[in-house]
């Protein structure tokens, strides 16, 4: 065993030996892993083995592609066969929104080259010939689906890393990590200590423990799945054809062919939890008790959809336990205060997402950032409030939804509500109908008097549609409260706070009692945040972004933070606030503060401290919305306070609550971007629009010489706005844009501007395109005609948020 490397990859199934074997393709070869038994003894040696693309992050479906077409490439190099068997597959639609939903998940694939295709349900039957057709209403097929052998996978990766350089430990446990002043750590395992200067917890079902090693609680849990190995159908043995992988949503099946027989997987609605609280370290290739009564619902649903499996009988049953996050995708990057710490657990299919996590680890590794867009899968989107029991209560929820539709609309219910504002109560006897975000509940609309809080879930405009369009229009005409405690607010501080930020932030930085708008971006010149910045007093900051970015950015700033002289803080719930935006706002202001708020004494971009009332704040004159408004920040204990004072002196001024949905609207019809949408680590400022933003008279800030290059090159892509000819259904993102009869773009974001009276939509399109005007964006399967519009649709001019 050698006794220093570059990085040690704690954990040997598949993912870990993904990961090993890419860091050794982008350039590491003194790398090792370390693995406590036999490769596979975790997950990875009794799983289904299936192979598809469905994800519901399109950046991570693109993800899956890349890793069942890295198979071909990890056999050539090791010799190792990897078992891979390309079928093809179908998705079968039971009902129309799941035609719907496959629908959006075919286009959504169009713009990322993935070839899926609808197939009428003859042919359907045709080609998998144990359906029994009636059961559908649609079919989709994918040319990429189908199964390979765990095993022949997992050894490949490791083999073929081995023959680029890297070493395997098998028998050996990683039993303390210990982080080393000057950098790196030491792996110990029961074999001795190798110091690393990077580590990998690539753990699976111990990754929990691994993560405690450096006093982390990851949020992963395992549950136990189920699948069965019929015996020889007739059917099956007969057909001259490998039959079709297939993917059954109502029944919660996946299915393909093993031998001459099927083998059938099930996600149930009543999935259970395995080893909650500790993984046994005495945990090896074992498998749990089979319980076919708990999947026996989903084996009703199989044996009318599929009849011949009704006739055939069970060979084997396999219970076997594997690792979800809380959302289902998996938890991935650098972790925030451990240096050279690194995750790639939460893989809950391997074999379909291992390759993909493991070339973006190794580029994060290796060149400093994933060279993707992997914010589905970054370990920073969790916080410190996933703790154990949160994760528990959402990965059974996920578990059970594994085959449901998530509606664009749909906010799920387990786990909530867990962090609160103190005006929650007040805001739900308005009828606030409540999202949560970085576990935050917060008001998405408010449901009129005596009207029922609760959203009806679909593909098109819901119930929420007119009570939002009043929001809006309260907001245009008069005035509207909302709250906005779920923004990320930072307190920047110290002799070298101005410096500091300057160096991070693109944009020159504030004066006292000034605001600007400032991205963030990598030394890749690509945007990975985009923040407002005050300076309430010399040297001292308030930063403002996103809330599910809090954990992310915290990351980043920490990492670039020098030894001394600057202080950051992420305010959280400390700090907590509501925007008053609408023509009327500034009366409503002044009727609570001693202080001159007149266009001329508090201009747009101005920002103070005051008390309105009794209660003390700090006023920014921004809003979102792009009207004429106020950002009033004040610390939790009087939340409630502000919040009765706003409410009451606004009554006479047509005062309304309004949500996120129309805020939303409001800056669709501003072409306002927002991060995770518009902005995220694949574009550059340029192509985003934000270049005014950008001030390359400073000499000295992260990505200058890209975000030069960028500028004088000129962006590829440019960021538009679309009118829509829309029908009941609006873009809410990731729809293809077509042009001239080619997909050539794609949206962020989409919606409905209320007070413009049409659909919106922002999206990304080839910089040579943004002279032309006519567009289609497919909707549900639909191509609707698309105008580009080269200004705002709402006060172009910017007039009344100066006003
Ligand atoms: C029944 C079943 C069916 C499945 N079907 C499919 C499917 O069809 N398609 C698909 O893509 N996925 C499927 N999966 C999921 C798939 O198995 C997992 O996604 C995958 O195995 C996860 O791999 P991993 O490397 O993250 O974890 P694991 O396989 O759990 O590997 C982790 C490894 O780390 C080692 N380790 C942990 N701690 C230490 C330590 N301290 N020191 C040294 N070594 C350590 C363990 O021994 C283990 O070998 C299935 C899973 C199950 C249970």
């Amino acid at each position: 065993m050698k006794s220093h490397v570059q990085a040690v990859v704690i954990g040997g199934g598949v993912v870990g030996c993904s990961v090993l074997y890419h860091l050794t393709k982008a350039g590491w070869r003194d790398v090792a892993l370390v693995e406590r038994d036999e490769l596979t003894s975790g997950s990875s040696w009794h799983a289904a083995g299936s192979v598809h693309t469905v994800n519901l992050d399109p950046n991570v479906a693109k993800l899956q592609q890349y890793t069942i077409n890295l198979y071909k490439e990890i056999e050539a190099i090791s010799g190792q066969s990897c078992g891979v068997h390309i079928t093809g597959g179908l998705m079968l639609a039971g009902t129309a929104a799941r035609l719907d939903w496959l629908k959006q998940a075919h286009a959504r694939g169009r713009y990322l080259e993935m070839e899926t295709q609808f197939v009428s349900l003859d042919e359907a039957a045709r080609t998998f010939p144990l359906m029994d057709k009636k059961y559908f209403v649609g079919a989709l097929y994918d040319p990429i689906e189908g199964h390979v052998d765990p095993a022949g996978v997992t050894n490949a990766y490791a083999k073929a890393a081995r023959v680029q350089g890297a070493e395997v430990y098998r028998f050996t446990r990683v039993t303390e990590l210990v982080q080393r002043r000057e950098g790196g750590w030491d792996v110990v395992t029961d074999k001795g200590t190798i110091r690393a200067e990077h580590v990998v917890n690539a753990g699976g079902l111990w990754a929990r423990e691994v993560g405690r090693m450096v006093g982390l609680e990851l949020p992963v849990l395992a549950m136990q799945h189920q699948y069965l190995i019929t015996e020889e159908i007739p059917e099956v043995k007969a057909s001259a054809k490998e039959m079709l992988h297939v993917i059954d949503f109502e029944g919660e099946i996946y299915m393909r062919q093993e031998g001459n027989g099927m083998l059938l997987g099930t996600y149930e609605r009543a999935g259970v939890p395995w080893s909650e609280q500790n993984t046994p370290w005495d945990f090896t290739h074992e498998l749990l008790a089979p319980d076919l009564d708990r999947i026996a619902p989903s084996l009703e649903v199989a044996f009318r959809h599929y009849p011949a499996l009704e006739r055939a009988g069970i060979r084997k049953v396999i219970n076997g336990p594997f690792t979800f996050a809380p959302d289902g995708n998996p938890v991935v990057g650098p972790v925030r205060g451990r240096p050279n710490y690194w995750v790639a657990c939460g893989v809950m299919a391997g074999f379909c997402q291992g390759g993909g996590v493991g070339l973006a680890l190794s580029n994060w590794m290796v060149h400093g950032d994933p060279g993707f867009d992997i914010w589905a899968m970054d370990v920073g989107r969790f916080g410190d409030w996933t703790t154990r029991a949160y994760t528990n209560a959402k990965v059974r929820e996920n578990y059970a939804r594994r085959f449901q539709i998530r509606f664009p609309n749909e906010e799920l219910p387990a786990a909530r509500p867990l962090r609160t504002s103190p005006v929650y109560d007040r805001l739900k006897q308005c009828g606030a109908v409540f999202g949560a975000a970085f576990g935050l509940e917060h008001a998405l609309w408010f449901a009129p008097a005596g009207g029922e809080a609760s959203e009806d879930i679909t593909f098109r405009r819901s119930n929420a549609h007119g009570p939002v369009g009043e929001e809006c229009r309260a907001v245009r005409h008069a005035v509207g409260l909302m709250e906005i405690s779920t923004y990320s607010k930072y307190a920047v501080t110290g002799p070298g706070a101005e410096a500091w930020l300057s160096r991070l932030l693109t944009n020159r930085m504030p004066a006292t009692g000034r605001i600007v708008l400032a991205p963030m971006l990598n030394p890749q010149g690509m945007l990975i945040g985009d923040f407002t910045v005050a300076q309430l007093a010399n040297e001292r900051f308030f930063v403002f972004g996103s809330g599910i970015a809090e954990d992310y950015h915290m990351r980043w700033f920490a990492a670039q933070l020098p030894e001394n002289g600057v202080a950051i803080r992420a305010l959280r719930s400390e700090l907590t606030g509501f925007s008053i935006a609408g023509p009327r706002s500034r009366e409503l202001l002044r009727r609570l503060v001693a202080v001159d708020v007149s266009n001329e004494a508090f201009p747009f971009l101005s920002f103070r401290a005051m008390d309105l009332g009794m209660v003390p704040a700090l006023v920014g004159r921004i809003t979102f919305t792009g009207d004429l408004g106020y950002e009033v920040w004040v610390s939790a204990d009087y939340q409630c306070a502000l919040y009765d004072l706003l409410v009451e002196a606004g009554r006479d001024l047509g005062l309304r609550h309004f949500g996120a949905r129309a805020l939303h609207a409001l800056r669709l019809e501003k072409s306002f971007g927002t991060w995770a949408r518009e902005f995220r680590p694949i574009y550059g400022p340029f192509e985003a629009g934000l270049g005014r933003f950008v001030d390359f008279r400073k000499h000295d800030f992260i990505g200058r010489d890209a975000a030069l290059k960028e500028k004088e090159a000129g962006p590829k892509r440019r960021l538009v706005t679309f009118v829509v000819d829309a029908a009941d259904a609006d873009c809410i993102g990731d729809e293809p844009v077509w042009h001239d009869g080619k997909v050539v773009g794609w949206i962020t974001s989409g919606g409905f501007g209320h007070h413009v009276g049409k659909s919106l939509a922002l999206g990304y399109i080839p910089a040579e395109l943004a002279a032309a005007d006519r567009f289609e964006i497919e909707i549900l399967g639909e191509r609707r005609t698309a105008t580009l519009t080269r200004r705002p649709v709402f006060d172009p001019d910017g007039k009344r948020m100066r006003s």
